[in-house]
């Protein structure tokens, strides 16, 4: 059993499952100190990052984010998950699959090498959390995804902004653009998706519904939760989180901060609701570490990715034990 290794177990640990004494802090920063792994049998959940940020409007660094998200994770570890009150890989199986290697200098092959990365590990009928990046890289991802489960798909988008500004160049690399080619070529369905935390000016969010920022602060997380639950329904859905939706207090670390976003908490609050979801695909993009302090970003965006976990978990143990 993986208990009698000490240490490691990213690149140790016999089995996919449970979680073994270690110094979080020290070894093998994978993501959760999961198995650092290719081997797709029997997983559950790829994590793997998208270390891209040639996308970007303002200022760089996300290329550093999955490294760094990685990092961050490590101290949520230590203990069980809260508030969960459990170990999500006693029952989930998740690996850190490492990063998606595309030709940085190549920008025309960037997107096919995203796709080519999420249909090998979509193929193996694993789900995907996969960590940015800047959030261009959730346009391919979304390709990818549509492709296994079928367009349109339902979109639950997190963001400062609404990423569809006009962009029929189908070769740019824009990171404020992929929903408006991801509507106009059909991935995502507007009538069931939404943006939810926006407090930028664009008028024409596609058909997407939008829950704004101050419309979240007026009513709280759990109205906005029932929101989001009642427009996506049981629809096949891909869960983007841009960490900008975040205020700049609980998340300075991102090319483009908006003041008045989302505490932490709230964010939570939305994500640990997310059972009802039919859930494809997630990504938790836009971490920039060099404009980062004391982590605290990188440690935002590792509790959203494992509290998405804890879901996707909870599910898991529902469908199993419907099936008894
Ligand atoms: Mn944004
Ligand atoms: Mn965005």
């Amino acid at each position: 059993m993986s208990s009698e290794i000490v240490g490691d177990g990213a690149i140790r640990r016999t089995s996919l499952y449970g979680s073994c004494p270690e110094n979080t802090y020290a070894g093998v920063l994978s993501f959760m100190r999961r198995n650092y792994s290719r081997d797709l049998t029997g997983v559950d959940v790829v994590v793997s990052g998208v270390p891209l940020d040639l996308a970007t409007t303002f200022r760089p660094g996300a290329r550093l984010g999955p490294a760094a998200v990685r990092a961050a994770s490590v101290q949520l570890a230590e203990l069980l998950a809260f508030p969960w009150g459990f170990d999500p890989f006693e029952k989930l199986a998740v690996i850190d699959y490492g990063d998606c290697w595309f030709d940085a200098h190549n920008p025309l092959t960037i997107a096919p090498s995203i796709v080519d990365h999420a249909r090998t590990i979509l193929a193996s009928g694993a789900k995907m959390l996969t960590l940015g990046g800047d959030h261009f890289i959730t346009y391919p991802l979304l390709k990818a995804h549509a492709e296994k489960y079928g367009k349109p798909l339902s979109l639950i988008h997190f963001d400062a902004h609404s990423d569809t500004w006009p962009d029929d160049n189908p070769d740019s690399l824009n990171h404020g653009t992929m929903f408006y080619k991801a509507v106009k070529e059909g991935l995502i369905d507007p009538a069931t998706s939404v943006q939810v935390g926006l407090r930028t000016w664009n008028e024409d969010c596609l058909g997407m519904h939008v829950i704004g920022a101050p419309w979240i602060h007026a009513h709280g997380p759990e109205a906005t939760l029932d929101r989001i639950l009642s427009i996506v329904g049981t629809n096949p859905s891909y869960l983007t989180f841009d960490i900008d939706c975040l205020d700049p207090a609980f998340a300075p670390g991102t090319g483009t901060p908006v003041a008045g976003g989302l505490s932490s908490a709230q964010a939570l609050h939305i994500i640990r609701g997310m059972g009802p979801v039919n859930l494809v695909g997630m990504d938790v993009v836009e971490v920039s570490p060099p404009f980062d302090h004391s982590e605290i970003t990188a440690l935002a965006a590792a509790h959203i990715a494992v509290d998405l976990l804890c879901v996707l978990r909870n599910q898991k143990v529902a469908r199993t034990s419907s099936k008894a």
